[in-house]
């Protein structure tokens, strides 16, 4: 679905992505892992464009979205993000969440974005709470209802950004699971994430990241048991 080609992207002098190269096949789930600062969410950012790379391309369906015909507002909408802080819109409820984007970006109708969003936050587990605000939810059904929100958008892929840092350790269970599920129906995932067991039990690929560069992508089974690179090796030691 995306094909990425040196990426590269600074702040100023500072190089955070470096000749990043990278390819997310239909229905694969790919985790990213590295250490903190290692540039895991500036290149989500940048597949997703929240962050202009600085050089580069991304390929997306045959087409550099970069300069291209296909505007940068469509793709955006076809690549959902779910972020560690939820980013929910505090002043609607759980379905007003998920109905707002469909509705003022893709134009839906109010019965059809409100069918297609109650279709998700069941998928979530969310739609007893339709009505409730976020500051009535609990971390985990908040990163639900964000996550059902995104699907709402019919995105042709879903990128998270540590979806479960930020909850208490009860709540990370009932995300990571609804995370399996998506895996399992077939959604193209990129997930940047600690949980090594969820990237070992889901993934199809595994992606490390140090200093900019992609060290190591590989299959779970060779990062995890067998990783050929000394950094990885380090940073599996750390924090396995
Ligand atoms: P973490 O695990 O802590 O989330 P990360 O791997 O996601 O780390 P990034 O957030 O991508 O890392 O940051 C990589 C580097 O880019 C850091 O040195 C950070 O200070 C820098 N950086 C990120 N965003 C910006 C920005 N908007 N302006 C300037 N520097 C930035
Ligand atoms: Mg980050």
């Amino acid at each position: 679905v995306i094909e990425i080609r040196h990426l590269q992207k600074s702040f100023g002098g500072n190089e955070v992505l470096k000749d990043i190269s990278l390819d997310v096949n239909k229905g694969e789930v790919v985790c990213i892992i590295g250490s903190s600062g290692s540039g895991k969410s500036t290149l989500l950012r940048c597949i997703n464009l929240l962050e202009d790379p600085t050089s580069g391309e991304i390929t997306y369906h045959g087409e550099n979205v970069l300069s291209s015909r296909l505007s940068r507002a469509e793709y955006r909408t076809k690549m959902g993000m779910v972020f560690q802080q939820f980013n929910l819109f505090n002043n609607l409820t759980a379905l007003g969440n998920c109905t707002v984007g469909p509705v003022k970006v893709l134009g839906r109708s109010k019965e059809q974005a409100t069918e297609t969003a109650m279709k998700f936050l069941e998928l979530v587990g969310m739609d007893k709470y339709i009505n409730a605000r976020p500051s009535q939810l609990s971390g985990g059904q908040k990163q639900r209802v964000a996550i059902a929100r995104a699907l709402s958008m019919e995105p042709d892929a879903l990128l998270f950004d540590e979806p479960t840092s930020a909850l208490d350790p009860e709540m990370v269970g009932e995300v990571l699971k609804v995370m399996k599920t998506l895996a399992k129906s077939g959604l193209t995932m990129v997930v940047v994430t600690h949980e090594m067991d969820f990237a070992r039990e889901v993934a199809n690929r595994v992606l490390f990241m140090d200093k900019g560069v992609i060290v190591e992508d590989d299959t779970p089974d060779v990062i995890f048991t067998n990783p050929k690179n000394e950094r990885t090796k380090e940073f599996l030691k750390r924090t396995l």
